[in-house]
């Protein structure tokens, strides 16, 4: 097996599970005393020493310069991950474009790049992410490997995207097909899988034993980080809440459904149900937003309605999995804040009568953040193997 902690090739008989605990304990909650990251890991000094070892001689960990030694005895340094140390590029596909960044190894954004995909042909999306790696490439950041996320069914160690609805493929050997182009490993992930291991290892779910990710954009994306695991399922399928119903005298969906969650609550929805009621085709998502700020009385009452949906989303979510935070993100997150009140209304509403509702954490939207949730998932599956 080849991954990040495994350049030296010398080296690869002698990476043991236990130094990638030790180096994931660092990458998600350092810097940090040997002292600290023995205690947390349940192992003895000599134990940490002996694995950090390897890891200091090739790069991946740094001492850092302590400021005021104390002038007695030797000072424990803190331990922390060269970020400079790997790179990764992320790639996000959707029906018209493609998102792109370089990360550094915890994860921050170094370059980005957004190309539009002319169609759909498998070839024409290869050459346009091979443009995007030569865009995102630099002769002095070796890259790792690429991650490539999208809506559909795919999964890490799977090189095949076995169904993406956006796109129209079934059984596309996509991995295999941009590594042919690129000379670099490719981690094919789902995209709402992705940006909920980017929340678990550099987000709002660090820390947390239990989290869930529930995004709100053209669709309602759900992941599920139970006692510490990423969630995955049949076919790594989970966290298909999209459909629940709402009300069964609502508008329908695309599916056909009558009142279901995807009826009120994606960015598409809002935006049909506010021009049909205001017979106004040409506002954008973002002006009916607008609207609804405004105290537009319908849009108000769209926008409301899609929080409600969402509120009662979040609670059946949190009663079936008993999350400790749900974090709210996407394209159309700003909804959930004008109808903050709708939203916790009806969270209240359908939490289960023997607990407190779930506290929610809603995080404002970057463009590049489907992208960068790419990479953090090309760079868990290079450390992890998952
Ligand atoms: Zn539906």
């Amino acid at each position: 097996m080849s991954g990040v902690l495994q350049i030296n090739a010398a080296r690869t008989a002698s990476v043991t599970d236990a130094m990638r605990s030790v180096f994931v304990e660092l990458l998600v909650h350092g810097p940090m005393s040997r002292a600290e990251a023995a205690r947390r890991l349940n192992l003895s000094p000599s134990a940490l020493t002996k694995l950090t070892k390897p890891l200091l001689e090739d790069g991946y960990l740094v001492e850092q310069p302590v400021e005021n030694r104390n002038a007695v005895g030797r000072p424990s340094l803190p331990l922390s991950v060269d970020a400079s140390r790997a790179q990764f590029i992320g790639i996000k596909l959707t029906a018209d474009q493609l998102f792109g960044v370089r990360t550094d190894l915890l994860a921050t954004v170094r370059a980005e790049t957004r190309l539009s995909l002319p169609n759909h042909d498998v070839q024409a999306v290869v050459a346009q992410i091979a443009t995007a790696v030569r865009q995102l490439s630099e002769p002095d950041y070796r890259i790792t490997s690429i991650g490539l996320s999208l809506a559909g069914v795919v999964s890490p160690g799977d090189p095949v995207v076995h169904a993406s609805p956006f796109l129209g493929w079934r059984q596309v050997p996509l991995a295999d097909l941009v590594r042919e182009q690129t000379g670099l490993p490719v981690v094919l992930d789902n995209d709402v899988r992705a940006l909920t291991a980017a929340q678990q290892w550099f987000g709002a779910g660090v820390g947390q034993r239990s989290f869930t990710l529930i995004t709100v954009g053209a669709g309602i994306g759900c992941g599920l980080v139970i006692n510490g695991q990423l969630a995955t399922g049949h076919n790594r399928a989970t966290g298909l809440i999209g459909h629940l119903v709402i009300d069964g005298n609502g508008p329908l969906c695309e599916q056909g459904h009558r009142g279901c969650a995807r009826s009120y609550a994606t960015s598409t929805a809002v935006r049909r149900n506010i021009r049909a009621t205001l017979d106004r085709p040409e506002l954008t998502f973002d002006d009916c937003l607008t609207l609804a700020r405004d105290g537009n009385t319908v849009a108000r009452r769209v926008v409301d309605d899609a929080g409600r949906a969402l509120g009662q989303v979040v609670a059946t979510v949190a009663n079936l999995t008993g999350p400790d935070v749900v974090i709210l993100s996407g394209e159309a997150v700003d909804m959930i804040t004008i109808s903050d009140t709708a939203f916790h209304a009806s969270l209240n509403e359908h939490t289960h009568w023997t607990t407190d509702p779930v506290p929610v954490v809603i995080k404002p939207f970057a463009f590049n953040e489907w992208a960068r949730g790419a990479a953090v998932a090309a760079l868990q599956y290079q450390v992890t193997g998952e």
